[in-house]
């Protein structure tokens, strides 16, 4: 197990992230699509699966260092795109497109609300231990 933060889903990816990491099924030796269930994408040799992963970059939505795979796991029965900055999900790309400038922009909000509470906090640093 990889000790990364679970902030986002498998889905959404940064350049830094390098490729997908493919697993393998070890009776069959095939390999699964990390964004799609088996039940779906069956699991298939390695260029196959590949050229697969390729048709979902192409549909992907790319937002600063984001690259959002349609995801096709059990979190809904429809495909659909996770959000990086909050838990939800849209089955519908152009509604996605539209919330997720305005959640970036709330998770900036967020952001700075916290930095601010973290420079207050050590304004005052024996407010936690009292008596
Ligand atoms: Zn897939
Ligand atoms: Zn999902
Ligand atoms: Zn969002």
């Amino acid at each position: 197990m990889e000790p990364r933060a679970k902030m986002t889903h498998v889905t959404v990816r940064k350049a830094a992230d390098g490729r997908a990491v493919l697993s393998q099924c070890l009776k069959s030796q095939l390999y699964y699509c990390p964004f799609c269930q088996p039940s779906i994408f069956k699991p298939r040799d390695y260029a196959s699966v590949m050229t697969h992963i390729e048709s979902h970059r192409l549909k992907a939505v790319l937002h600063r260092e984001f690259t959002i795979f349609i995801c096709h796991l059990e979190c809904r029965t429809a495909k659909h795109f996770h959000c990086p900055y909050c838990p939800k999900t849209y089955v519908n790309r152009r509604d996605f497109t539209k919330h997720i400038p305005q959640s970036d922009q709330q998770f900036e909000v967020v952001r700075l609300l916290m930095a601010y509470i973290l420079e207050l906090m050590d304004q005052y640093p024996g407010s936690g231990s009292s008596t």
